[in-house]
């Protein structure tokens, strides 16, 4: 993959740049994203009508990261009609009186659909190890769980593309301050972000150790460098076509076939009708 880091052992966050570009300048990156937008389209098409695979895009990130506007961005090229969006909140008490994959499961998208998650099974390692919202003991069995479910979906059929949204405090600290100018977007103001803000190193740390447990072969993370919102949508856009792009010939296969059948089925109608 030729814009994101993907994570192969042991990563550390703060040696991969947020502010990465790839030598590129955003019109440019913008043309480029909107080229590969077509062919993630056309891809899609074909994963729908192949009904052999699904898609799940899992999206991790701290607040402002760009999960919102990456699924935005996604909209642009994908047919909404074979895709579901599930957003991740704090559990609710039912949620909690389960195993924590108890509420994904259901979200996992069938042979022929999308599914996009903002936020997922990984805040189970993430914000509760920081918090410590459930005992050491619990959360620590979790990346080994985590790792067997992803296997669990991988080997259903599942192509599965997790990508971290990586920006720098910096760049979030602008972020939340332009919530707070621009009217249009105070609603997403919450005191909240400010607090976790608090706790960056300790994301960090939790990133770092969920990214580098939970990136087997079959399941690997990416990190996307997303201060550049016009490098993100790029690096995204690029892998998930990259993601797709090696099962197009069985799917065209599987189609072929498909509409072999029905002419046949339609020659036959018309030769009873004499
Ligand atoms: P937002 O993405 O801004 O809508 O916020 C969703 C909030 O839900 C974030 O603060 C997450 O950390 C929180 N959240 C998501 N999953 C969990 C979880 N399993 N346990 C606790 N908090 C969670
Ligand atoms: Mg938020």
């Amino acid at each position: 993959m030729k814009y994101v880091h993907r994570v192969d052992g042991k990563v550390q966050l703060r040696d991969i740049d947020s502010s990465q570009d790839g030598g590129m300048i955003e019109d440019d990156a913008r043309k480029e994203t909107s080229r590969l937008g077509k062919e993630l389209e056309e891809l899609q098409e074909l994963l729908f009508a192949a009904g052999m695979h699904s898609l799940l895009v899992v999206l991790q990130g701290r607040d402002t990261a760009g999960k919102d506007g990456t699924i935005r961005g996604l909209s642009r090229y994908l047919n909404i009609q074979g895709v579901k969006v599930k957003g991740f909140k704090v559990p609710t008490p039912e949620e909690i009186g389960h195993d924590f994959l108890w509420r994904v499961h259901p979200h996992a998208p069938q042979k022929g659909m999308v599914s996009i998650f903002n936020r997922s099974h990984y805040e189970d390692v993430l914000v509760v190890r920081v918090h410590n919202l459930a005992p050491e003991g619990a959360w620590k069995k979790r990346y080994d769980q985590i790792n067997e479910f992803e296997q669990l979906l991988v080997e259903n059929g599942t192509i599965l593309v997790k990508l971290c949204l990586h920006i720098s405090k910096d760049e979030q600290k602008e972020r939340l301050l332009e919530r707070e100018q621009d009217a249009t977007k105070s609603w997403k103001l919450s005191v909240g972000d400010w607090k976790e803000r608090e706790f960056w190193d300790d994301y960090t740390d939790a990133y770092d150790v969920a990214l580098s447990k939970c990136s087997p072969n079959h399941a690997p993370w990416y990190v996307v460098a997303a201060d550049r919102k016009w490098y993100r949508d790029l690096a995204i856009t690029h892998a998930l076509v990259e993601s797709l792009r090696p099962y197009k010939d069985g799917w065209l296969k599987k189609l072929e076939g498909m509409g072999k059948v029905a002419l046949a089925d339609l020659q036959e109608f018309r030769a009873g009708q004499g």
